[in-house]
């Protein structure tokens, strides 16, 4: 990410956290305006069907429109929202926001297919509210729950199994998605899969970046996604930033792709161009 000099001045800022208890508070406090004051975004990545290149879904991804240090990611605020617990309150306003902005385009554009995938952080699912704060803000402003994907990592699976088994339960009951992101990289083990409602598997980019034939890289790519077709998930590839990676994704029989070689993660309103009812009444 080019993030120019704010991003120095802002790991100055959270490396002294720890030991500097004001700079901490202040932290605190920025955050905690950023959410009143509206300075959080929710940027949009495009998901591409591998085959037709149409869209099928769109990843809510969280940044921080800082009044000083410029556009954040959220490696730069997310660990320390954890921190300081405001990950809730945080998650809650992505959630709502994500679904307010994009259920317009799902009656407006009758995107019937266009589906919504957020993620979640380990404090989020923890909490004994988890399924029904989610219900009730996607209820709240009318987003068809079965539009609706969640993404898990497997760090979450491996702590209580059966808890969250009847959480993602309790969703998927609902019509929620549940995928599992970044797969492949969580050191766990696989048996989770089948006992889960999981309904996609996201093959983790630095898979994706490996991938040459015949390679290592490839082996693996190959392997979760033959794996994944079985068991019959449906499987997203991430990171996707050159053609040689799309058609080796594509000639796997990946279902879809996200990366910078659609697009990266931008305002919900730059992504009209993706969609086909748009680009028709473009055409005519
Ligand atoms: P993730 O969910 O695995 O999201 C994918 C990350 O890869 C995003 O980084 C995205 O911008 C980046 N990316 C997409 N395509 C490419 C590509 O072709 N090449 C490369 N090198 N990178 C690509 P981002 O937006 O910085 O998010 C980082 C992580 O922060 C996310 O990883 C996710 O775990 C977490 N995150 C983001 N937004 C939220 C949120 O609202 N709530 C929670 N709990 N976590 C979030
Ligand atoms: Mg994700
Ligand atoms: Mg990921
Ligand atoms: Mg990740």
């Amino acid at each position: 990410h080019v993030k120019g000099r704010g991003k120095d001045d802002f790991q100055f800022y959270v490396d002294t956290m720890n030991v500097d208890t004001s700079n901490r508070l202040s932290l605190e406090r920025d955050l905690r305006r950023a959410l009143e004051q509206q300075e959080l975004r929710v940027y949009y990545q495009p998901q591409m069907c591998a085959r037709t290149g149409r869209l099928m879904g769109v990843e809510a991804l969280v940044r921080w429109q800082h009044p000083e240090l410029g556009l954040l990611y959220p490696r730069d605020f997310l660990p320390l929202a954890e921190e300081t617990k405001l990950i809730g309150d945080l998650s809650e306003w992505v959630l709502k926001t994500a679904c307010e902005e994009l259920q317009p385009w799902i009656a407006k554009y009758r995107a019937d297919t266009l589906r919504l995938s957020v993620n979640v952080s380990p404090m989020q699912v923890e909490h004994p509210n988890f399924v029904d704060s989610v219900l009730k803000l996607v209820d709240g402003c009318n987003f068809p729950a079965d539009h609706l994907e969640i993404e898990i990592t497997e760090s979450m699976i491996m702590n209580d199994l059966e808890q969250i088994s009847r959480k993602l339960g309790q969703l998927a009951d609902r019509g929620v998605r549940i995928a599992i992101d970044d797969f492949g990289t969580g050191y766990s083990s696989l048996n989770y899969i089948h006992r889960l409602p999981i309904h996609t598997l996201k093959v983790d980019q630095s898979f994706v970046r490996d991938i040459r034939r015949g390679d290592d890289g490839a082996c693996i790519v190959n392997a979760i996604v033959a794996m994944a077709k079985g068991l019959q998930l449906q499987i997203i590839a991430e990171g996707v930033e050159t053609e040689t990676q799309l058609q080796y994704l594509r000639d796997l029989g990946c279902h879809e792709v996200q990366g910078f070689f659609y697009g990266a993660a931008r305002p919900l309103s730059e992504l009209a161009q993706y969609l086909p009812e748009q680009k028709a009444a473009q055409i005519i």
